[in-house]
Order: C-alpha cells, then structure tokens, then sequence
C-alpha cells in the first residue's frame, strides 16, 4: 500500500502519467457513473493469467468463478492470445454480408465436434437463445404443421437463459423479470427435473422442450439421470426439438464437450456461448441439423457481428483445443477433487453440495452466513467465488487452474467455514 505511484501505474492501465486511482475510488466512481444491475464484491481487477488475477492494489485473487464459465481456459489463455493477435493483425469484422476465412473452419469444426450439420453463430448466450426459439417456432409452422402463432415451448423452472424480453418472459425469478412485462407469450414452464410434468405439458403446438442439462445460474443443480434420456423419448414421441442450452455448461466445464454426454442424450439442438469465446470476446452459436436450422432463409435472422473474423478465429480456437488439450481431462481429475473435497464440508457449515465436473454449488447453512458473506470473506482470503439466490454459491474454476491451486482455495473455504462456526458459537 505504501509506493501509491506504482500502483497508479498499474490502476491507469500502465499509463506512468495517470493519477493513482484507489480500489475505494475505482468503486465510487463506477456506482456514481454506471447503472446499478449488478452488485459486484468490492474487488477491482487489473491482470489476469491462467487461474490468477490481480487487483488494482496488487492483491492477488484464485478466480474459482472464471467468468461464469467464460474464462473455461484461463485468463489470457497464450493459445487463444496467439490466435486473437494473428486475427487482430488480419481482419476482425467484415460482417455476412461476405464471407471470412475464419468463418467456414469455425463452423465446420463446431458442427463436427459435437455430431450436428450447420451452425448459426451469434454473440451472446441470450442471442443463441433466441435463435433457438424462433428456429423452433418456424420449425412447428413449417415442418411440423402447428396452425400459425400456436407453437408452445416447454421450459423449466428455475431456468436461467438471459435477460431479453422474450427470454426473462419465462423466468420464474422476480428480479429477472418483474416490472419488465408484457411478456412474450408460447411458453409453458413445469418443475425442473420433472419429465412427468413436461409429458403432461407437451401437446400437438409443442415446437421444442428447452433446458438446461444443469441449471447454472440456479446453483449447479444436476438432474436424476434418467430425465434428459425421457425428455428424449417424449420429444422424440411427439414431434418436438429438444434444446440444450450448453451456454454454461458445455465446453469442458462438466469434464465432456456437452453436459448432454453425460446421460447419452443427443438433443436437437445445442446452444453454446460463453466459453465459445476464449473469454476474448462474445460468441455464441445454435448448433443443429440441416432439417432443423434449415428452416431460416437469407434475411430471416442474423445479427451484424455473428460470425466474424475474429469470432471465428477465437470459436475454431475454442474447438481445437477442447478436442486436443487436456481440458476435458483436467475437469474431470480436478472436479474429483473438488467433489471430495466439497463432501468434507457438508455439516460444517455447509448444508450441500453439487458438483459435476469442475463445477459445483454448495448451499451455506444460512444461520451462519448469506452467500454474499462468505464471497466477501473468501474474497478477503483471496479467493473469488460469486453467490447466486440467497445462500448458494457456485464454484467454476478454470479448467487449467493447477492441483495445488485449487486445494489451496479449498483450504480457504474451509478457514472461512470455521471462522464462521466459530463467530458462531
Ligand atoms: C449465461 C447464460 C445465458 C446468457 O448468456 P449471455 O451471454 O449472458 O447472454 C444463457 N443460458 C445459460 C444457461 C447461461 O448460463
């Protein structure tokens, strides 16, 4: 704390002649200036590399967070620079008013490794999303033949798949959607992990069941293994799609390509985001069948940054290196750990956990702690981890985060936890 103009440097992004701006400063300045949608811990970050990231005052924090999965490969990942400074050299953007030739290797490659034809590629989960509800709208009219404006999607409860209008209309959580309406109508929304409830909710309008194969945002909740196969078979009897949304939890963070591996489930439809992007950058895409995406026609839907050069530099990138890394692997041999680990602490403070992959959310015994208390204490050990609904947090660490490194985070945890019992009693 004591050479101020040093930090100053590394505060101002490295500029010498820049003012030294303090965490409390940076703070206050981005609660004056910036809307308040979101309520971050009071960490202010100037670097990152692979697992680790520094603050503006040189603290240094293990990120078990990563970008809500979307730094699956670390900050700065030198593969995904090498080839985001290659591209940055090259071209970025030269819209689908033409192509690229980043473009037909991205989406060849994303096609192939997860067993699909075609790729729409667009930005943002949430823009994924809504690809796959207007592909599976046109879909029910055009192949399916549901009377046009009849289509219904089936949804789960405690869904989470983005803020747009259309989107939070079936989120069940208030803060996503009150005070937002009116709402998009054709969805109906039956418990999570229910398959009994979405046979009940299918009908001859159902266009598609969307789901998420593990509810992220909902606190890592891993469904009975027998719900996407059924989910399948319903599906597969009426006449519907099914959509996974693997914006969280695909690409390698459940130890396999798609967290639908896991059951054997082949979906209709997989939407990846988040990771897709190397953390460089946004890139989302719908990945399908010919018979599936086939239905949008030139000018039907699109977006003026899906799909370029750099895009798909980082998504052809993203590819390889999950088929040729050890990523998959490190999910696996770590999230082991992690699920070990995490057992030892249910009854001390913790109330459960789940993990699959390098993935997991642990429920705090809320007599003891609120989910943002022990973000803040962990944080203060230099650990950073985000709480989700109340007294849940979610652990994602970056799948090149080491051994070492994340027992050590673990260790944190468990200080926290005893700190807490101890305060406690
Ligand atoms: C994060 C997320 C989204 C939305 O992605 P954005 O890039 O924030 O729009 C959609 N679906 C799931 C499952 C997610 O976790």
């Amino acid at each position: 704390m004591s050479d101020t103009r040093g930090l100053g440097r590394r505060e101002t992004g490295g500029d010498p002649a820049a003012p030294a701006i303090s965490t409390t400063d940076h703070i206050g300045l981005a609660e004056t200036h910036s809307a308040h949608n979101y309520n971050p811990l009071p960490v202010v970050i100037a670097e990152g590399e692979g697992a680790w990231v520094t603050d503006v005052e040189g603290r240094r924090y293990l990120d078990c967070l990563a970008g809500y999965s979307a730094i699956n490969f670390g900050h700065r990942n030198p593969e995904l620079l090498a080839a985001a400074h290659r591209q940055l050299e090259r071209v970025t953007l030269t819209s689908r008013a033409f192509y690229n030739d980043q473009f037909a290797p991205f989406v060849t490659s994303l096609a192939d490794m997860v067993g699909k034809d075609q790729v729409l590629p667009m930005n943002t989960g949430a823009e994924a999303v809504e690809t796959a509800i207007k592909v599976a709208r046109r879909w029910a009219y055009e192949v399916k033949g549901v009377p046009d404006g009849d289509a219904t999607i089936i949804v789960a409860g405690g869904n989470f798949h983005g803020r747009t209008t259309t989107i939070i209309s079936f989120s069940q959580d208030p803060d996503a959607y009150g005070g937002f309406g009116p709402y998009t109508p054709g969805f109906r929304v039956v418990p999570f992990g229910d398959a009994d409830a979405v046979e009940d909710a299918v009908d001859s309008t159902a266009a598609a069941v969307l789901v998420e194969p593990v509810q992220g945002e909902a606190g890592v909740i891993v469904p009975e293994p027998d719900y996407l196969p059924r989910l399948r078979e319903i599906c597969d009897r009426e006449r519907a799609l099914l959509i996974a949304d693997e914006v969280q939890s695909g690409l390698g963070r459940t130890g396999t390509v798609v967290a639908c591996e896991h059951t054997g489930v082949e979906p209709d439809a997989y939407l990846f985001g988040k990771a897709l992007g190397g953390g460089v950058l946004p890139v989302s895409a719908m990945v399908a069948d010919e018979e599936v995406l086939g239905v949008i026609k030139p000018g039907q839907h699109g977006s003026t940054f899906g799909g370029n050069a750099l895009a798909g530099a980082m998504g052809r990138t993203v590819v390889r290196m999950l088929r040729e890394g050890p990523y998959l692997e490190n999910a696996r041999t770590l999230g082991e750990i992690l699920r070990t680990r995490l057992k030892e602490f249910v009854g001390g403070g913790v109330l459960s956990a789940r993990t699959i992959g390098l993935w997991a959310g642990i429920d705090v015994d809320p007599s003891l702690a609120t989910g943002r208390d022990l973000c803040e204490r962990l944080a203060e050990r230099g650990v950073l981890v985000k709480d989700t609904h109340g007294s849940t947090i979610r652990l994602s660490p970056p799948l090149v985060v080491s051994e070492e490194d994340l027992n050590w985070g673990l260790d944190q945890l468990g200080a926290v936890l005893a700190d807490l019992r101890a305060g406690a009693a």
